[in-house]
């Protein structure tokens, strides 16, 4: 694969669309072994208790396996538990084990509830020689999501090519503007994927055209299809790059992934 360039800082990503189902742990794994097969060191940090991030990218995470909950309620450094994924180069997983699903809670009324997940980045970028970061979240808008929210500068939403994907994504745009305003001044929806798209489906052409109006901006160019091969691929603890790296899926995601790393506008250059 291409060498991809390396950004002038850590990019942080947030991978956010409350709605579930459409795309976003699947774009998150993806994208991140696209990079990583690129030549840059990536970073997955799984936030969601189910743990598909992890399963997606085959490494431990069953109960009692330390990882997002240890940093957020422990105070554990990132750089003692994140994990090599096994298939891909460069890419290192903080997982989440079940146990997390309690984090939601206990947070509550922990000091600097909302920005445990941003100190302990600051302090895995500062110790690591890491290029990209995502922050895989849940689909609700809790304690988890918020501490992806504010540890991260780039938001990268997926969509998916389906009647009424435009409207839960003007509640998160309502979202990241309380966020922003409070918590986060640099955060930026950066990125916009169009996944699931089926070129012979008129209502998903029409959604693709519609979020590129309304996004012309930030909607990468390719779109991901629908594809059987992407679906399976976390059965086999992989990514489609590994698992099918010809197949339609792969290369879109590994489009995706050099639009992103090639993209003038970069996070904190303004
Ligand atoms: P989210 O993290 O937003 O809940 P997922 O990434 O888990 O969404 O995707 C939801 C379901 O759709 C999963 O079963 C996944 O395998 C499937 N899926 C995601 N992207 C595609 C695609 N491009 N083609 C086919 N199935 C997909
Ligand atoms: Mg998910």
């Amino acid at each position: 694969p291409l060498s991809l360039p390396r950004p002038l800082t850590p990019r942080v990503f947030v991978v956010a669309n409350q709605k579930g189902g459409v795309g976003k742990t699947t774009t998150t794994v993806n994208i991140a072994a696209a990079l990583a097969f690129g030549g840059l060191n990536v970073l997955v940090v799984d936030t969601d208790p189910q743990g598909n991030a992890s399963t997606a990218l085959g490494v431990e995470h069953g109960p009692g396996t330390a990882g997002t909950y240890e940093v957020l309620l422990d105070g554990a450094r990132i750089s003692d538990l994140v994990q090599r994924s096994p298939h891909t180069p460069n890419l290192h997983v903080l997982p989440a084990a079940i146990d997390l699903a309690t984090a939601e809670l206990e947070l509550v009324n922990e000091s600097g509830r909302e920005s445990r997940m941003k100190r302990a980045l600051a302090d895995y970028i500062e110790s690591s020689a890491v290029d990209y970061v995502f922050l895989d979240c849940p689909p609700s808008l809790g304690l988890l999501t918020l501490n992806a929210l504010v540890a991260a500068t780039e938001i990268m939403v997926p969509i998916q090519c389906e009647y009424y994907a435009l409207e839960g994504v003007s509640q998160l745009v309502r979202t990241i503007d309380r966020v922003k305003g409070n918590l986060n001044d640099s955060l930026e929806l950066s990125t916009v994927v169009l996944t699931m798209f089926d070129s012979r489906n008129n209502l998903s052409r029409e959604v693709a055209r519609e979020v590129r109006t309304h996004f012309a901006a930030q909607t990468l160019d390719v779109e991901i299809p629908r594809s059987v091969r992407i679906a399976e691929a976390p059965s086999y603890g992989q990514t489609v790059l590994t698992y099918q790296p010809k197949s339609a899926g792969a290369v879109a995601y590994v489009k995706a992934a050099e639009q992103i790393a090639t993209s003038i506008k970069e996070a904190g250059d303004k």
